[in-house]
């Protein structure tokens, strides 16, 4: 008998979980909605008023863990100045077969000039189309990443890739959440802060959510919907419902 019961024991999970909301998806044909912090492919911003923020200073090459970025400043022709500084970015290029997406060249970025979308589907089938040129990495005269032939951009993916990613606030010093302190975007104009954990965040400009909203097998189990629940949970609940021997005897 006590083998029987370990048996279907056995099934305990796979009831629990019979009735709950389903987490696949047809991937790729259906892509879920990226986090608003996702690290994808990088762009290269530019103002409001069509200058590159890239001011060719390294950084970013200095910072990067695996040396996957190159670049080279020039000073800026003074008839028809590329970038508000006194050098702007000449070459740049970033290695995606090296590139983990850590993100501190967004980091270490002094203009915002650097920054990474939400679209990571890309793939290669040469070195060559691996090594992302300045071309292909500014954005368009829109201020919209470029989509490459090798690239599958989905709705959403190319929005919030302004200075916003970076960390929310200096230091983590409170006193500056919900304050933006970046440069206006071409085409976005100047995007709203991310508040992190403080009060004031502003979910519906900054695209952010709650991980619960987005991923349902992060509900706790008294946030599924009853008639999502497995059959144990089911069960379980019209057991809490029944009234208790005691009670049934008092009636
Ligand atoms: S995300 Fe990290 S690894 Fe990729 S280019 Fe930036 S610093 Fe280098
Ligand atoms: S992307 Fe930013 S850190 Fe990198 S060279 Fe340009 S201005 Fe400097």
């Amino acid at each position: 008998m006590a083998d029987f019961f370990t048996f279907f024991g056995g099934f305990k999970l796979t009831l629990r979980h019979l009735g709950r909301p389903r987490v696949t998806t047809s991937y790729p044909q259906g892509k879920r909605a990226k986090q608003p912090r996702q690290h994808g492919r990088h762009v290269l911003s530019r103002y409001e008023d069509g200058m590159e923020k890239c001011i060719g200073c390294e950084l970013c090459a200095g910072v990067c863990p695996v040396d996957c970025i190159y670049v080279r400043g020039l000073d800026n022709p003074p008839d028809h100045p590329v970038s508000p500084g006194e050098r702007y970015g000449y070459i740049y290029e970033i290695n995606y077969l090296r590139c983990i997406h850590c993100d501190l060249c967004v980091e270490a970025c002094p203009t915002q000039a650097i920054t990474e979308s939400k679209m990571f589907e890309f793939s290669f089938t040469n070195r060559a189309d691996a090594i992302y040129t300045k071309a292909e990495l500014l954005v368009d005269d829109q201020g919209v990443p470029q989509r490459l032939p090798w690239e599958d951009w989905r709705e959403g993916e190319a929005e919030m890739t302004g200075g916003w990613m970076r960390a929310t606030s200096p230091s983590g010093d409170a006193s500056f959440e919900g304050v933006v302190q970046w440069t206006g975007d071409l085409g976005t104009g100047v995007r709203a802060a991310e508040a992190g954990q403080s009060a004031n965040r502003d979910d519906d400009a900054t695209g952010s959510k709650q991980l619960r909203d987005v991923f349902p097998r992060h509900l706790l189990s008294e946030d599924v919907p009853l008639d999502q629940r497995g059959l144990q949970a089911m069960m379980k609940n019209a057991r809490a419902k029944m009234p208790k021997r005691r009670d049934r005897g008092q009636h």
